[in-house]
């Protein structure tokens, strides 16, 4: 019996290793417009967070996502991408919770 790989990604805040599942992915689109990916499946540049407000802090505070979409994020999108934090954060970790460990490809 093969282990399964669970994918890993790392947080750009607090630079741990985490499985996927566990992140939030904030996506760049194609069209330079920065937003929350709950799905994981948008076209784009994504960066991958802790699904904890205070990792989302970390990273306004320093700038990761600057980095990581390679494209500065202006501090009303680091404002707007808070409250969505805090507006998805419940809804991620019930969904985290229902999610059936069979989804990978
Ligand atoms: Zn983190």
């Amino acid at each position: 019996m093969k282990p399964r790989k669970v994918p890993l990604r790392k947080c750009v805040a607090c630079q741990n290793m985490m499985p996927k599942k566990e992140l939030i992915r904030v996506v760049r689109t194609p069209d330079g417009e920065v937003g929350i990916d709950l799905t994981g499946k948008k076209a784009g540049r994504g960066a991958y967070l802790c699904g904890k407000v205070a990792c989302f802090k970390l990273a306004k505070k320093s700038k990761a996502l600057d980095r990581a979409l390679k494209q500065p994020v202006g501090e009303h999108i680091y404002d707007q991408l808070e409250q969505d934090f805090i507006a998805v954060e419940e809804q991620f970790i019930a969904t985290k919770e229902q999610t059936p460990d069979d989804e990978d490809e």
